[in-house]
C-alpha cells in the first residue's frame, strides 16, 4: 500500500517534470489550429487564456491552476497527508525538489502571482503563512482522470488569428443590383423585398469591413420581414446566404424562452450558427441569423402572469441584435460541464426576423381608416378593406401596437413586407425559378427519357388548389407530390412511353394525364382515384 503511494508520488513527479509550456505544441496538439479546453472549467483558450498542457492530454487554464495553488496554499497542515504533517506552518511547502520556479516559459498569471513566493522557495527561507507554491505533487493527475471525467477533446474551434484584424472582404460582396439579379433567378416577384435585402446585405458587409477611425459608426442593418406564411421569407434569406456563402442559422421564436425556462435560450441560436459555420468562430461572426415567427413573441395583452415567452424574450434578444459577446456550447445546445464553450461576438452577425403578424392588417386598416374618415381621403376607406397587400403599409407604430416593444423594433431598422401570393404568382413559382419544382420533376423523368409537360390549365388548377390551403407557395410541393406519385410509379414500368402531359382534368380529378408512346399515337391514363 505504502509502496503504491510512493510509486504514485514518483509517477506524479514524472508527470510534473513533463509539464509542457503551451507555446510549444505537445504531441497531441498536432491539430494546433484548434483551441485547447481546460480540463477543470471546460472553457476554451479564447475565453480562459493560455493553457498549461500536462502529460496525458490534459490542459488546465491559469485561473484553475491558480485556484488549485490557492487551495493548497491555504490548506490547514493537519489536513495534509501524514507524511507531510511533520512540516510546520508554511514551510511544509518549501524544499520540495523541482519547485524552485515554474516550468520553462510559464508566464501566465498563476506564475506571475506566485513569482515572489517561488523565489523565496528557492532560498528555502520563511514564507508568508498560507501563501506560496504548494507542493505540486498534490495535484494528482491520476486522480483527475478518475473523476469520471473524460479528457476534453481539442475543441473544434479554429484559433482566431490575433495579428490579422478580422475584416470581411467586402469586395467579394456583389453590388446590390448584382445581388438582386442573382436573387431574381431563384425568387419570383417580391421586387421590393429583393431590393431591400440586397441593399441591406451589401451595406451590412460594408459596415463589417469598415473601421470607425473617423468616428462614424455605420448602424447595423438588421431586418424585419413581414409576410404571410409561405410567401417566401425564409426562402429569400436562405437564397441570399447560399449565394454569398455565409453561414445561416434559422431559429423559431416560438421555441425561444427566457434563460432558465424550459425551451431553447436565446444563445442557442448563436450556437446553431456556430455549428453551421463548422465551429469556425470567425466565420460564424459574419453569418446571418434568421428568427422566424417573431410575431409569436409579441407582448401579450392584459396578462397578469409573467410573460415568459413574449416581452422578456424580446428584451433578451435586444442585446444580441445590437451586438454582444455570448458564450455558447460547441457542438451541442446544452450547457453542461462536458461541453466546451466558445465565445461569439454578435456585433457583425446580421439578424433578420420574419413573421406573418396575423391581426396586423386590422391595426393598419384602423390607422388608415382613421385618416380616411376625415377629409378628402374618405373615399379611400373601402379600398383599404379590400387591399390584399395591407402589410406593405405597416409602420413601426402598428408593430408597436401589435405588441413588439419599441427598443426591439429600434434594433430592426429595415422593415420590408412581402406580397401576398396570388394565383398568377403561384404559377410563376411553379415554373420560373432556376430550380422550380416542375423542372425538378422534368429532370427526373428525362433520366428515363420521358418528356414531361404541364398544360396551362393544369398549372392554374394546381395554383388554385394551393390557394385553398392558405399556406402560400408551401402547398405547391405537396399538391404536386400527390399527383406526381402515380406518374412517377407507372411511367418507368413501360419503356415505350415517350411523353406525358399533365392536364387540368387530371389535377381536378375529372380525367387522366395524356400519355404518348414513342412513335405511336396518344393514349390517356385513367384519372387519379
Ligand atoms: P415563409 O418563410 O414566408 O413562411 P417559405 O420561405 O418557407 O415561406 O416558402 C415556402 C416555399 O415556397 C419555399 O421553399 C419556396 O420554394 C417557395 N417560394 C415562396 N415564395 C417564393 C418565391 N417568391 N419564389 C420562388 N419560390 C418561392
Amino acid at each position: 500500500m505504502a509502496e503504491d503511494k510512493n510509486n504514485n508520488i514518483d509517477d506524479k513527479e514524472k508527470k510534473l517534470n513533463g509539464f509542457v509550456d503551451d507555446t510549444t505544441d505537445s504531441d497531441e496538439s498536432d491539430d494546433g489550429d484548434y483551441e485547447k479546453v481546460c480540463f477543470v472549467c471546460r472553457r476554451n483558450e479564447r475565453t480562459a487564456g493560455r493553457m498549461i498542457s500536462m502529460p496525458g492530454g490534459i490542459d488546465v487554464c491559469s485561473d484553475c491552476l491558480q485556484k488549485a495553488f490557492n487551495t493548497f496554499g491555504n490548506m490547514d497542515p493537519s489536513m495534509l497527508p501524514p507524511e507531510m504533517q511533520g512540516m510546520t506552518g508554511a514551510p511544509w511547502m518549501t524544499g520540495i525538489p523541482g519547485m524552485t520556479g515554474m516550468p520553462g516559459g510559464f508566464t501566465n498569471s498563476a506564475a506571475k502571482a506566485s513569482e515572489d513566493d517561488s523565489e523565496d522557495a528557492s532560498k528555502g527561507d520563511g514564507r508568508k503563512s498560507g501563501q506560496g507554491i504548494p507542493n505540486l505533487s498534490f495535484i494528482n493527475l491520476g486522480d483527475l482522470t478518475g473523476f469520471g471525467r473524460e479528457i476534453p477533446k481539442r475543441q473544434k474551434v479554429k484559433k482566431k488569428k490575433d495579428d490579422v484584424k478580422e475584416v470581411f472582404d467586402r469586395n467579394k460582396v456583389p453590388a446590390p443590383h448584382k445581388l438582386k439579379a442573382m436573387l431574381d433567378e431563384y425568387v419570383v416577384g417580391q421586387e421590393k423585398a429583393k431590393k431591400a435585402i440586397s441593399v441591406a446585405i451589401y451595406n451590412h458587409y460594408k459596415r463589417v469591413g469598415s473601421d470607425n477611425k473617423d468616428g462614424i459608426e455605420i448602424e447595423k442593418s438588421n431586418m424585419l420581414l413581414l409576410g404571410p406564411t409561405g410567401s417566401g421569407k425564409t426562402y429569400l434569406v436562405k437564397t441570399i446566404a447560399k449565394l454569398l456563402d455565409v453561414p445561416l442559422a434559422i431559429a423559431d421564436a416560438t421555441s425561444l424562452t427566457e434563460a432558465g425556462y424550459i425551451g431553447d435560450d436565446i444563445e442557442s441560436v448563436v450556437s446553431k450558427l456556430l455549428a453551421e459555420a463548422d465551429n469556425d468562430v470567425e466565420k460564424a461572426e459574419h453569418g446571418i441569423i434568421y428568427i422566424d415567427e417573431i410575431d409569436k413573441i409579441a407582448k401579450k395583452k392584459n396578462t397578469n402572469t409573467r410573460d415568459v415567452s413574449g416581452e422578456s424574450v424580446q428584451q433578451e434578444l435586444l442585446k444580441m441584435l445590437e451586438g454582444s459577446v455570448v458564450e455558447v456550447p460547441v457542438g451541442s445546445n446544452s450547457k453542461n460541464a462536458m461541453v466546451p464553450m466558445a465565445t461569439v461576438d454578435t456585433t457583425n452577425i446580421l439578424f433578420i426576423c420574419g413573421g406573418a403578424f396575423p391581426g396586423l392588417e386590422e391595426i393598419i386598416k384602423e390607422r388608415l381608416n382613421e385618416k380616411s374618415s376625415i377629409g378628402f381621403e374618405a373615399d379611400l376607406k373601402d379600398k383599404h378593406d379590400e387591399d390584399k397587400n395591407l402589410l406593405t403599409k405597416a409602420k413601426v407604430d402598428d408593430l408597436r401596437k401589435f405588441g413588439m416593444i419599441p427598443e426591439f423594433l429600434g434594433r430592426l431598422p429595415i422593415i420590408v413586407s412581402l406580397e401576398t401570393l396570388t394565383k398568377d404568382f403561384l404559377v410563376r413559382i411553379l415554373t420560373e425559378p432556376k430550380n422550380a419544382i416542375l423542372s425538378q420533376y422534368k429532370k427526373l423523368l428525362a433520366m428515363d427519357e420521358v418528356q414531361l409537360e404541364f398544360s396551362e390549365g393544369a398549372l392554374e388548377a394546381i395554383a388554385e388548389k394551393a390557394m385553398e390551403k392558405n399556406t402560400g407557395a408551401r402547398a405547391l410541393r405537396s399538391i404536386l407530390e400527390e399527383f406526381m406519385l402515380d406518374i412517377m410509379y407507372e411511367i418507368p414500368k413501360d419503356d415505350n412511353i415517350g411523353r406525358v402531359v399533365i392536364t387540368k382534368e387530371y389535377i381536378e380529378n375529372t380525367g387522366g394525364p395524356i400519355i404518348e408512346m414513342r412513335g405511336m399515337e396518344t393514349t390517356a391514363l385513367p384519372q387519379k382515384d
